[in-house]
This record gives C-alpha cells, structure tokens and sequence, in this order.
C-alpha cells in the first residue's frame, strides 16, 4: 500500500506559501509508516518547531490499474474521506531551499491521518464537496473540491502513468489555503460537509 500525495492543487494555498501554480500535479509519496493507526494517539514529533495541519480530501484505491483515462478514473475509487497531510513546514523549508526531497518533512512516522470512511455514490456531487478543519473549536480551513486545480479523474489519470495504482492505495488530493500551526494540546476535528470524519488531539 502506498499513499500518493498532491501538492499545490488549490491556488490559493499555492500563493500563500509563495509557490507558483503548478501546471502539471505536484506529486510526493508517504510511505505506508507514515499512516496513523486509529486508536493510536499522535505525538508532536521532536525534529520540527513547526508543525503544520493541512487538511485534504482523501480518495482510496478500489481497483488496480495504469494508464488510467480519466474519463474511466472514476471507478477507480469507492470511497472518500477527510484526511491530514501532517508537515514539518521548518523542515521542508530548509530542504526547498537546497532543491532537496521533501519526505524528511512530510514522509514521517503518523504524518498521515485518516477519518472514518465515506462510500463514493452517484448521489455524492464529486465535483463539490464542502470540507473543512477546526483547531480547537475555530474554523482554520475550508476548501471545496470545484477549486482544485486538479480533479480526482485528472490527478489519477497523471499519477497512473507513473505509478500502478493498487487496492488500498490512498490519495491526499491536496491542501486549501489556511495551512498553520499546530501546538500540543491542539484538537483538529475534520468534517466533510456536515459530518465530523475524524477528532485528533496533538498530545
Ligand atoms: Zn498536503
């Protein structure tokens, strides 16, 4: 199992970190290590000073495949959710500066965090999906699928070129604007339209 990440598909998150828009999808991996068991708590990890949230839709891989179309891409997932792509901002910082990977900063152990399942159905508007994130009760971000830069059909079609896409994979589809910092104690609570997906304590 591996999880596939976007970077840069909202752009105004692409802005707020001074990046470019991206003309093509902006990949990077986490390995399976990097997933937080549930039931398990999360520890603020001691190389960073700078911890940030980054909340993200996450699609799940139902059916292996390469040299996906997009216009077939849909039926390569059965299920949605809202996820974190935990990232050690000073750190990639550092390592964007030096033209260096990124996975020291976002490939780390319990980087990755799921919420509770969500079956993908006709009747679920793909093309509009209202998410957001709460840090201890206040709302930090709120993102809406029509603003990616990328679809999901599209960011499947792209990583299947490169990437076999197997049963299980997982696909982080990318951040909206609002990205910040987290702190122990901090609660993050995921929702996806009006559902909370996941409640998560920085300990
Ligand atoms: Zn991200």
């Amino acid at each position: 199992m591996k999880i596939i990440c976007v970077g840069r598909n909202y752009a105004e998150h692409a802005m707020e970190l001074g990046n470019d828009i991206p003309e093509e999808p902006v990949i990077f991996m986490k390995p399976k290590s990097a997933l937080l068991q549930s039931h398990t708590p999360f520890y603020y990890p001691e190389f960073t000073n700078e911890l940030h949230y980054e909340c993200e839709l996450v699609l799940r891989i139902c059916k292996n495949g390469k040299y996906i179309q997009e216009r077939q891409a849909g039926s390569y997932y059965d299920a949605i959710t809202v996820g974190l792509d935990f990232t050690a901002r000073d750190i990639q910082d550092e390592l964007k500066k030096k033209g260096l990977p990124w996975e020291k900063a976002k490939a780390f152990d319990n980087s990755a965090v799921l919420g509770k399942w969500v079956p993908v159905t006709p009747a679920l508007n793909k093309k509009s999906i209202n998410f957001s994130l709460y840090k201890s009760g206040e709302l930090v971000q709120k993102g809406n699928s029509s603003n990616m830069l990328f679809s999901f059909d599209s960011i499947i079609e792209h990583v299947s070129k490169y990437f076999s896409l197997n049963i299980g994979d997982l696909i982080f589809t990318g951040t909206p604007a609002g990205v910040g910092e987290c702190v122990v104690g901090d609660e993050l609570d995921g929702f996806l339209e009006e559902e909370k997906l996941f409640a998560l304590e920085v300990k």
